[in-house]
C-alpha cells in the first residue's frame, strides 16, 4: 500500500485525535524506519521514549516471539509463570519493594493516584474524601478524564468536563510555591522529574530534593512519573538518580515493554502498596504473561549494552554538537541524557517547519508545544548515526526563512 493511501484510510475512517507527522512507516530496524515507497529515515523521537532500545530489538523480539507460541493471556484470575520472574526483575532494577503491574501509562498514574489517596486516608488518617494531591503546571501525565482534569493546557480539558476534584497545581520547579500547598490533607506530590511533553523543562538543581524534605516534613508521599525519563532515557536509570534521592513510588511505561507491547506499572514501598487487598484495582490485561515475557528482555537490553551510560555520553555529544551550531534560529537547547529539547527563538515562527524540514533530510522529529524540537533517539544510536542526524539538523537549523518558508543550508 502506497503512503497517499495509508494516510488518506487513515483520516477517512479513524478519529482526527492526532496530526502526525506526514510519513507512513512499514518497516523499522534499530534506529532506522522505511516507508513503503522505501524512503529512509532515521527515528529521532522513539515513540515518546518508548523506544529506548530501539526498533525491533532481536532479543525482545526474540522473548515476544517465543512467549507468544507458550502462553499470552491467562488474566489476574489464575496464575502465570512469568508475572513473578518479571516483578521480582523490575524491583531489583529500579530498588523498589514491590509493583503493581498495568499496561499503559495513563494506568499506572491512575494507580498511583488511588495508591496515594488510600494511603491518606487509611495510614496518614485524613477524613474521608479529603485527600489532597500536589501536581504541577505544564504537567503530562496521560489521558484519562482524572488526569487531565489537572492538566493546565486548556486543549486537553475542553469539552471533557466536569473533572474529579482533589487536585492542587503548583508552578513547576518552585520549591516555596511546593512548600505553601502542603496542608493536613494532602497525600502526595506527583510531579515528572523532567517535564516531556512540556518541552524539555529541566528544573532547577535540589528541586526534588527540596520536594523530598517538604514530603518528609508533612508526611506525604513523593511520587515521580518516570514514564518518559525512566529506563536510562536521562543517563541514569530513573532521573529521580541525578538528585540522589527516594521517591515513595514512580509510574513506569513506555520503555518497559520494549517498543512492542504497552507494559506499565507503579512501584513503591510496601508501606504504600499494602493498602491494595484483592478487588481494589485491577486489569485484564495487566501482568500478562506475553508483557511480563517481553519486560524483562526490555530491562536485560538495558543493563546488557549498558544505555544509561550510552544514554548520558551520546546526550552530552548532542547537545555540545547543538550549541556549536550557534544557530540564529535556537534559543536554547536543554535537556539530560537522550532527552533533549531544541527551543526555536519566537521571532524564527513556530518549531513545526523545522521538523518538516528534517522530515525532507530524511530525519524525523516531533514538535512539543509550538517553539521546542524533542530529540530522543533511541539510546542504541551509534556516534556514526548521531553525526549522520547531526548533519542534516546542523543544515536545518541554520537554514534560511524565506517567506515562511524554510530552506535549509547545503539544500542539494
Ligand atoms: C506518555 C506519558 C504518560 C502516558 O502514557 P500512555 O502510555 O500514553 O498512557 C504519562 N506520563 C508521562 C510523563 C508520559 O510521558
Amino acid at each position: 500500500m502506497s503512503s497517499d493511501k495509508a494516510i488518506e484510510l487513515a483520516e477517512s475512517y479513524g478519529a482526527h485525535n492526532y496530526k502526525p507527522l506526514e510519513v507512513v512507516i512499514s518497516h523499522a530496524e534499530g534506529v532506522w524506519v522505511t516507508d513503503p515507497e522505501g524512503n529512509r529515515y532515521m527515528d529521532m523521537l522513539s515513540a515518546y521514549s518508548a523506544l529506548n532500545q530501539g526498533h525491533r530489538h532481536p532479543r525482545i523480539l526474540k522473548a515476544l516471539i517465543d512467549q507468544a507460541q507458550r502462553c499470552t493471556l491467562t488474566s489476574r484470575a489464575f496464575h502465570n509463570d512469568r508475572l513473578g520472574p518479571f516483578l521480582q526483575k523490575l524491583c531489583a532494577f529500579s530498588g523498589f519493594e514491590s509493583a503493581l503491574p498495568m499496561n499503559t501509562g495513563a494506568e499506572a498514574v491512575e494507580t498511583a493516584i488511588k495508591a496515594a489517596r488510600k494511603w491518606g486516608y487509611k495510614k496518614k488518617g485524613v477524613a474521608d474524601g479529603k485527600a489532597e494531591i500536589i501536581v504541577c503546571a505544564d504537567n503530562f501525565h496521560g489521558r484519562t478524564t482524572t488526569i487531565v482534569g489537572f492538566s493546565t493546557d486548556p486543549q486537553n480539558k475542553d469539552g471533557f468536563g466536569p473533572f474529579t476534584p482533589g487536585f492542587v497545581i503548583v508552578p513547576f520547579g518552585d520549591l516555596d510555591a511546593l512548600a505553601a500547598a502542603f496542608n493536613d490533607n494532602t497525600v502526595a506530590f506527583l510531579v515528572e522529574p523532567i517535564q516531556g511533553e512540556a518541552g524539555i523543562n529541566v528544573p532547577p538543581d535540589g528541586y526534588l530534593r527540596g520536594a523530598r524534605e517538604l514530603c518528609d516534613r508533612h508526611n506525604a508521599l513523593l511520587i515521580c512519573d518516570e514514564i518518559q525519563t525512566g529506563f536510562c532515557r536521562t543517563g541514569k536509570t530513573f532521573a529521580f538518580e541525578h538528585e540522589g534521592i527516594r521517591p515513595d513510588g514512580i509510574t513506569v511505561g513506555k520503555a518497559l515493554g520494549g517498543g512492542m507491547l504497552p507494559v506499565s506499572a507503579f512501584l513503591a514501598s510496601w508501606d504504600v502498596m499494602d493498602v491494595f487487598h484483592p478487588g481494589d484495582h485491577g486489569s485484564t490485561f495487566g501482568g500478562n504473561p506475553l508483557a511480563c515475557a517481553v519486560a524483562v528482555a526490555s530491562i536485560d537490553v538495558l543493563i546488557e549494552e549498558r544505555l544509561s551510560e550510552a544514554a548520558e555520553a551520546k546526550g552530552m555529544y548532542l547537545m555540545h554538537q547543538m550549541r556549536e551550531f550557534g544557530s540564529p534560529h535556537v534559543a536554547e537547547v536543554r535537556g539530560r541524557g537522550l532527552l533533549v529539547g531544541v527551543e526555536i527563538q519566537a521571532s524564527s515562527g513556530p518549531a513545526k517547519p523545522f521538523c518538516k524540514a528534517l522530515k525532507r533530510r530524511g530525519i524525523l522529529a516531533k514538535e512539543t508545544h509550538e517553539q521546542v524540537i524533542r530529540f530522543a533517539p533511541p539510546l542504541t544510536i551509534t556516534v556514526e548515526e548521531l553525526d549522520h542526524a547531526l548533519k542534516h539538523i546542523g543544515d536545518v537549523l541554520s537554514g534560511q526563512i524565506v517567506d515562511g518558508v524554510l530552506l535549509p543550508a547545503n539544500e542539494a
